[in-house]
């Protein structure tokens, strides 16, 4: 080796040590992200909301595979839909075999009913979901590639009092999130398939020779599904669906009075609502009902839930005619909406105890120790590492913790321990053989977090 080449070794070791030519460090995908602990307090709350009141309700539990073979999808939101246009997760198996990753849940849930026989089951099946979705979507505030739903399905009959009674359980389920009060219930009736095929008619009718101030996009849904547009984001579309037909002028008398007796009950029910002529969503397996809730100051961009009447998708999916309404909200614009409401959430992580220690007979102390706080049901973190006392109370000082033990040289040749009060800063040395029951006397018996099998889930 010449000295220029030894040169370059010393120089590519020197960079090493300076962190130059190590792999750069991983980011996520664009439009996913880590659902880090301080918005998993969130979560948890939530899911604890939902389960609470579909509990109440008779609700069961469901979840489906994360993917489903594409046509299921397909064939149920519908080719000109956003979803299956462009926003699938689309890959094939080994086996040359179209999987999709599930974009929503309701198509996979009737999949399901179908498969599992659920029709035998006494009606309406009443089923909830909290799972994660995936959709190619434009990755900005309140919209990402994978986000979290949480739904619920009313499979098997139909009258406009379930409309009702599901529009008031989201209504519920935001009140105990402490966001009803900034959201407003849109709600439509989009009639059925032979008034639809009418409208739509009548839409195409409407947009034949405005086709230059349509985007490429809007065109496409112009040709394929004039309803579409009434569903679109781009801004000179929507200022032209204001002039557009109504929905109203060609709605069948069956559904107006179906829609009719829906809006009676949430009057009844005292729900305020905004009826939305142009509120369609953005699947096709809706029918009859269709309603979103939105933050007023925000509006159509950002709906936080919505769902609606489906009554055909059972038959397409392959199954017996079967009516159903749906539900379902996005968890992370549900989270966004709480912290603009500056809701707080109530979380027991909180620790109750810190134990420092100082040498490695203390650690053999600590260890047993720990685990026997743990078991009565003392929330306890244990440093275990190597830092001196002080170090390890500036750590427990950053956890906020009521109270700390102390166990050093002196406390372990004298078989004693300290339990500092971190809030005053006063301590006292007890026997070792007691400082389980001092910790517990202190923390209070009905704080602990105790783990009791019996517990119902
Ligand atoms: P949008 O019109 O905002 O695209 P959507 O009509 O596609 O919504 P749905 O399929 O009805 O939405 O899904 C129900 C809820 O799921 C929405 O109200 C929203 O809260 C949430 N949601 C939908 N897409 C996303 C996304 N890409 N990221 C985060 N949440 C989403
Ligand atoms: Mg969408």
């Amino acid at each position: 080796m010449n000295q220029e080449e030894q040169l370059n070794v010393v120089a590519e070791e020197e960079g090493d040590a300076s962190n130059e030519g190590r792999v750069p460090p991983f980011q996520t995908p664009k439009g996913v992200h880590d659902i880090l602990p301080i918005d998993h307090d969130f979560f948890t709350f939530i899911k604890k909301v939902v389960r609470h009141r579909c509990r109440q309700a008779g609700y069961k539990r469901i979840t489906t595979p994360m993917f489903e073979f594409t046509e299921v999808f397909k064939r149920s939101i519908g080719d000109t839909s956003d979803i299956v246009s462009k926003e699938m997760y689309t890959f094939q198996d080994r086996k040359g075999r179209s999987l999709t990753l599930k974009p929503e849940a309701t198509a996979a849930i009737v999949r399901s009913y179908i498969q599992n026989n659920m029709s035998q089951l006494p009606q309406p099946v009443e089923l909830y979901y909290i799972e994660p979705n995936f959709r190619y979507d434009r990755p900005q505030a309140g919209r990402y590639r994978q986000f979290w739903q949480f739904g619920f399905e009313v499979i098997g009959e139909s009258d406009p009092a379930l409309d009702a009674q599901a529009i008031l359980l989201a209504q519920r389920i935001f009140g105990d999130l402490g966001i009803a009060d900034s959201l407003k219930l849109q709600i439509n009736n989009i009639g059925d398939m032979a008034s639809r095929a009418v409208y739509a008619e009548a839409l195409k009718d409407y947009y034949c020779g405005k086709e230059r101030y349509l985007s490429e996009e809007d065109r496409g849904r112009l040709l394929k599904n004039p309803l579409r547009l009434l569903d679109s984001k781009h801004e000179d579309t929507i200022i032209l669906n204001q002039s557009a037909p109504k929905f109203k002028d060609y709605i069948s008398k069956e559904s107006q009075e179906f829609h009719d007796e829906v809006l009676e009950y949430l009057t009844d029910l005292g729900i305020g609502y905004t009826e939305n002529p142009t509120l369609v969503r953005g699947l096709d397996y809706y029918n009859q009902t269709v309603f979103e809730f939105w933050d007023e100051k925000k509006g159509a961009q950002n709906s936080v839930g919505g769902g609606g009447r489906y009554d055909g998708l059972t038959e397409l999916l392959g199954g017996q005619p079967t009516p159903a309404i749906g539900f379902a909200m996005g968890m992370e614009r549900v989270i966004a909406q709480m912290k603009r409401n500056k809701v707080r959430v109530p979380s027991k992580d909180d620790l109750h105890v810190f134990v420092a220690q100082l040498g490695r007979e203390a650690k053999k102390i600590c260890l047993p120790l720990i685990d026997q706080l743990r078991e009565n049901g003392i929330k306890t973190m244990g440093a275990l590492g190597k830092g001196a006392f002080k170090n390890q109370l500036k750590i427990a000082d950053k956890f906020k913790v009521p109270y700390c033990v102390l166990i050093g040289l002196t406390e372990v040749r004298e078989k004693t321990a300290i339990i500092r009060n971190m809030k005053v800063g006063t301590q006292v040395t007890v026997p070792f053989s007691k400082v389980v029951e001092e910790v517990v006397k202190r923390i209070g018996k009905e704080n602990l977090d105790v783990y009791d099998p019996k517990d119902p889930i």
